[in-house]
Parts: C-alpha cells; structure tokens; sequence
C-alpha cells in the first residue's frame, strides 16, 4: 500500500437502531470505497454516554452484518478514547489555541439570540481569559477571522466564516466529555481516512473539522456529502423515524432503495437480490456523478417494492 491509499468509513452513533437515512450513509461510503479497492472501516460513535442508548450499537452492527456489509479491521469506539483526545486537546493548548470557557448555554444563548443554522455563536465572552469569579467549564478552540474554504465531491465549493457562523468552539464540555468535533478529526487522522463520505446535516460541520485538522499540522482528507432522506413531514430521518427491520429480505429491499435514493439505477432483475448481491453490485457499479445534491422525502415504511 503505498501512502495514497484510499480509506473510507462509517460512523454511526448508537443512539437508536440504523435507519434508512444511516443506511445511505453507509451504502455510499461502502461502495465509494470499494469501488476502487480501498479499505472500509467502521467507528462507534459512542461518545456523547448521555445520548447512548443500551444495546443500540449491537443492534446497529447486526443490521450491517445482516445487509453483507464487510468492514476491515476492528470496529473503533469512542468511548476507549479519552486519553488520546486529552492528548491532543493538551497539545492544542500547549500552543494556546484553546482556552477555558465559564458561560453556560444559556448565557451564550442569550448573547445570540439569532441562533444560525450552526447553531448560536459564541461571543466571545472568556477569549481573554476568564472573566473574575467564574470557574472553568468549557474548553473552547480559537477561530481566526479568515474564512474555510473546500469543495465538497458532491456539493461543490464551500466556504464558512467560523467566526461569524460559529465563533470559538467547544471541544471538550461542561459536562466533561468531549466534543464531536474533536473525537472526529482526531479518529479520521489516527485511522489515516482518505475520503468522508456521510450525510449532508455535517457539511456545516466540516470547515470546523478541516479547521482542527490544520491546527495540528494534519493532512485534510476529501469531504463527500450525500443528499439527506428526510421524512415525511420534511424533517431529517431520524431514529424515531423508525428503524430497519431485521430480516434478510427486507435488508435487501433496503440496500435496493438506498442505491436508488443515491441515484444509482440497480438493474431490474437485481431488486429482490441477497444483499451481498447488491452491495457487489455497488462496489463496481457504484458511479459519484450520478449523486443527486437534493434532499428528498422518503417514508421509511413506504419505500415501494418494484
Ligand atoms: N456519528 C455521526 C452520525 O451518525 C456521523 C459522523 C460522521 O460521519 O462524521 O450522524
């Protein structure tokens, strides 16, 4: 293997079973990886204990199993992490980019009432250092003033203003776990992933990521968002939207509807085929440009069947 190496990965976090929208997620880095003979790797994102709910990982792993997929390696969890997040949150602050935040979120909530998309913005409060009578809670890193520019694989050039979208932000919280946002740069460095292949709702995440990952001197790999399955009532497909049923024929009506829903045109005599049928069928067929960049409504109960 020589250093150009394409890795991919999957990272679901098991705060519910796998549903369609995590499926795309999946299908599409799978077969993107595969495709041209590269690794696949599967993470747990297990990190936020609150949001995790028991037995979900497992379940979410026996889907995957079920739908033929093959990840190479051990699957990576979070939750084993922590000591080489503090590392590296340690050496960010080391170089003072990171600093000690006392706000809570409602007092950063109420300096920005007019939360953006990414949410409200930090104002800046314990920049300078904490401000008298606060303890730290918080660690936060310092954005510059320059904007991030990359060009996404399917939704082309981007560019956010940190600053002014997100202001400085957290990697390590109140509550003392830390941040996606770190957990997430830090694993695709350490994992060496070439290409991020997952859902459009973390496009606005990735000028923070690729931001960390220039902090600490590392190689930015390839960005591909794909278009979100929203559910009926427009919203992100979520959990509660309802899970996959674990059965071996319905995975393959699953599989079916996902490559479809990323516009790929599964041959009519494949759409009732085992699933490791079908993902072989995506891992040589499976072509980017025919990704569509809109999000589109689908009823996870109602997929038709052709
Ligand atoms: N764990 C995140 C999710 O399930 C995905 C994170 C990522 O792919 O970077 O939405």
């Amino acid at each position: 293997f020589g250093t150009t190496e394409y890795v991919g990965r999957f990272a679901p976090s098991p705060t519910g079973p796998l549903h369609f929208g995590s499926l795309v997620a999946a299908v599409g880095s799978y077969c993107l990886a595969r495709r041209i003979g590269g690794r696949w790797l599967l993470r747990m994102e297990d990190l936020d204990r609150p949001r995790v709910i028991p037995g979900a990982a497992d379940e979410i792993l026996r889907a995957l199993e079920l739908c033929g997929f093959e990840w190479d390696g051990e699957v990576l969890w979070q939750s084993r992490r922590d000591e080489r997040y503090r590392q590296v949150l340690d050496e960010l602050r080391g170089r003072g980019l990171v600093f000690d935040c006392g706000c809570s979120r409602r007092e950063v909530l109420a300096s920005a009432p007019h939360a953006g998309e990414e949410g409200p913005v930090y104002p800046g409060t314990c920049r300078a250092g904490l401000p008298p009578g606060r303890r730290p809670r918080a660690e936060r890193l310092r954005v510059p003033a320059e904007a991030v520019t990359f060009c996404d694989l399917v939704f082309g050039v981007v560019e956010q203003h940190l600053a002014t979208v997100v202001g400085d932000f957290v990697l390590r919280r109140a509550d003392g776990l830390f941040a996606y946002q770190l957990a997430v740069v830090i694993d695709d460095h350490d994992c060496g992933v070439s290409q991020v292949v997952r859902g459009a709702d973390l496009l606005g995440s990735t000028p923070r990521q690729i931001y960390l990952h220039q902090c600490l001197g590392w190689q930015v790999p390839d960005y591909l968002h794909l278009p979100l399955a929203l559910a009926a009532d427009g919203e992100k497909l979520s959990k509660r939207h309802g899970s996959l049923p674990l059965d071996v024929h319905a995975a393959g009506d699953w599989l079916a509807a996902a490559l479809e829903f990323l516009g790929q045109k599964v041959p009519a005599e494949l759409k009732s085929a085992p699933p490791a049928e079908l993902l072989r069928w995506g891992a040589s067929f499976f072509d980017v440009r025919s990704i569509p960049r809109c999000s589109r409504r689908c009823d996870p109960v109602t997929i038709p069947r052709e």
